[in-house]
This record gives C-alpha cells, structure tokens and sequence, in this order.
C-alpha cells in the first residue's frame, strides 16, 4: 500500500487504523529545494518497520507540497529507514536499526568491514550513505527530525537532547518533551545527529496503527519547518496543525525528565500489564509488569512511558519525573555564563584527561545531585568509564537563535 488512503479522521472515529506493510519503491519519499537559503531538514520515518506512520506522513508532506506550493528556505528531504521491515510490518528484520549508530560501529561501516548475514546492516549501509550525502551538502546547518510511533496508546510527545538549540523547536510543540531518553538507549540515529552539533528530535506521535498518528506526525513535520523557518509561520496549516497536537496532549507536563529504564532480554520472558498508557501515573511498588523472576514493581513514583507491547525490543518501559520550566530557565543562564569552567573546582571532579569537553566524576567523593548539576550545564551522561561517572558536554548546533 502507499499510505494514499489514509484520511484525517473525522469527530468520532478515533478508532481509525492504518494497516502495516509498506511497499516503498524508493527510499526518498521527499526531496524538495526551495531554492532559498536555509538549513537542510531531514525526516526520517520507518526506522521501526512496524511504524509505518511516519512514511505516510512525509507522503503527505510531499503531496501538500506538490499541490500547494509554499516558499521554501533550504532543502527537505524525507526519508524511509527500513524497508525491509516497513514491507513485512516487523520492527526489524535481524536487530534493531536504531541501535546500530555508534560511532565505532560506523567506522567499521564506512569502511566495508561491517560484515553480513544481517539483513540491518545493507539497511544501515544505504541510509548512512544517503544521510551523509545529505549533510556534506548541507554543512552545519542541519535540522533532523525521526518520526516514530508506540506500542502502547498514549498521548505523543518529543524527545530530545537538552540543547538550547533542541529546546528551541521542541518547545513550540504543545506536547510534552521528553528529556534524557537518548542516555539509556545506545546507538540511536538521533544521537549520531546530536554529537555532530545538529538540532536532533524524536517524535513519538502515538499508537503505531491508529490514523490519528499519521495526523500527529504530519503536524509535527510542519511545526518544525515552521519553528525553523523553513515554511512561513503564520501558514493557516501550521496553526493547524497546532490545534491538532494541542488537542491530543491536554493537560499532561510540558517537561518529563527521564529516571529509569527496565532492560528486557528475550529469555527474560517480560510481559507488561495490560492497560498502561504513555504518561500514565504510577507510585512506587506498584505492579508494572511481569517476568521469569515473578513481579517487576515501580521502582519510584513518577509517569509511565514506551511500556513494551510488541514482542521485538529491549526496552521493557522508562520512568520519568516532571522538571518545572524554571529549572529549564536555570540552566540556560547557567550555560550562557559557561559555568561549567568551576567544575573541575569541585571535590571528585577532573576533567577527561583526552577529551576536553569531558568530565569524569568520583561517585564516592562527588555523591550529591552530581548528576542533575551536569544536566543543568548542557552535558550528557555517558557510559561510566573505570568505575567513574562520565559527562560529555553536548555540542550545540549554529542554528540556536530561536533557543530558549
Ligand atoms: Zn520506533
């Protein structure tokens, strides 16, 4: 199918469903230069072959744009992840494609030596390569945008990397973000973006089947290319389309920071309880799951999300905790003055001997809210490197003049 028949759905048919299996002649569902200058935005939609919502949406990016021209400032360019897994309507075919982006695995890639037998790797070869083709064009001015959808039903919301410039677009959504997910999940497209200084957002734009995900996804498109100025901001679509986000996330937090991950293996025989949705309230004990072991408990109070009701994937569901605006506000000032150069002052703190946007901190010595003081200044918690806690500082893109 080409995702062609799919309609926003009137009042009252919420229950609307788009099916899986997509068959993709190409890989680029749009390519469009509008001939003015600005940054090159790139979507992304089926990294997750059973998400097939985000391909839809970009199609109908590329038939609005077709039918009705607007100016256009720099290039868009859509496009598809999996395709084998979009035509089977699975996640993935062999292993998951969005966790096949670390930097050492891409050298291995660029370099032929990648090996085979997985189906992902001939995936990962022909988005790589149209990717960077994308970004030698482009330079630093890159604005991407990966557009998936969750096995639970839920309200959509963004993911990002606690940028300024991230922040900028994020926050005119009127959905929730979602702060500090791409520090438990290694290997995401998005990060590839994050650590090259590019504006990087997740979209998980609702249940992978309903229609209203389309919707949301197609909103999301167009809300960032008016944030970034790609399209015009007072474009009657793109109010629309804020109407539409606003509606489906009516009073849920605007900022969730993420706290726990539940890994799941596959012999680990991980159920999740019926019923739980994105940003459902949970308090601690509260039966969440179940697996080999017997019960899996909430190991704090806080919201739901991406609870696992799909049978491929490791991560059985996170945790998150609501962050008020103000502490947002706290660190931009705190970044602006670069009070990061009085960490090394602090007792358990010295600088990466190597890198020299990284931290290593002694978690014997540097116990209290160490964690939350380096998010605050603008850095990412890495894996922990001979027993020490490991911060590097995220690299923020050219195109922060909106951030707030
Ligand atoms: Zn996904």
């Amino acid at each position: 199918m080409t995702g062609g028949s799919v309609q926003a759905p009137e009042a009252g048919e919420e229950q609307e469903r788009i099916a899986l299996g997509v068959d993709l002649e190409s890989r680029v569902l749009c390519d469009v230069d509008g001939g003015r200058p600005g940054p090159l935005f790139l979507i992304l939609g089926g990294m997750h072959g059973n998400e097939p919502s985000g391909v839809l949406a970009a199609q109908r990016l590329a038939r609005r744009l077709a039918d009705s021209p607007v100016p256009i400032h720099g290039r868009i360019l859509a496009l598809a992840g999996n395709l084998e897994a979009l035509r089977r309507g699975v996640r993935y075919v062999d292993r998951d494609l969005n966790r096949m982006w670390a930097a050492s695995e891409l050298d291995d890639a660029r370099a032929g030596r990648d090996g085979d037998g997985v189906h992902e790797l001939v995936e990962r070869r022909a988005l790589l390569a149209a990717v960077e083709d994308a970004i030698a064009s482009a330079g630093d001015r890159v604005v991407f945008l990966d557009l998936h959808s969750t096995s639970a039903d839920g309200a959509p919301f963004s993911l990002i990397g606690d940028t300024l410039a991230n922040r900028g677009i994020a926050f005119e959504y009127p959905v929730p973000v979602i702060l500090g997910l791409e520090e438990r999940v290694e290997g995401a497209l998005l990060e590839y973006f994050g650590e090259r200084g590019h504006i990087a957002i997740g979209f998980e734009a609702g249940e992978h089947t309903r229609a209203t995900t389309v919707d949301h996804h197609e909103a999301c498109i167009w809300m960032t290319l008016a944030a970034a100025g790609a399209v015009p901001k007072d474009d009657p679509f793109v109010a629309e389309c804020r109407d539409r986000l606003r509606a489906a996330t009516h009073g849920l937090p605007e900022v969730v920071e993420i706290r726990h991950r539940h890994h799941v293996d596959p012999e680990d025989a991980f159920v999740m309880l019926p019923g739980f949705e994105n940003f459902d309230a949970v308090s601690k004990g509260d039966l969440l799951a179940q697996d080999k072991e017997g019960d899996v408990r909430s190991p704090e109070d806080g919201r739901v999300l991406l609870p696992l009701y799909q049978g491929q994937g490791q991560d059985g569901f996170f945790l998150g905790r609501e962050v008020r605006r103000f502490w947002l506000g706290v660190s931009r000032v705190l970044r602006k003055v670069h009070l990061e150069v009085l960490l090394p002052l602090l007792p358990g703190i010295r600088r990466h001997p190597e890198r020299p946007r990284d931290f290593l901190a002694d978690p014997r010595v540097a116990r209290l809210w160490t964690v939350e003081v380096f998010h605050l200044l603008g850095f990412r918690k890495c894996r922990p490197i001979a027993g020490k806690l490991h911060f590097s500082r995220r690299v923020e893109s050219p195109l922060t003049a909106s951030s707030r």
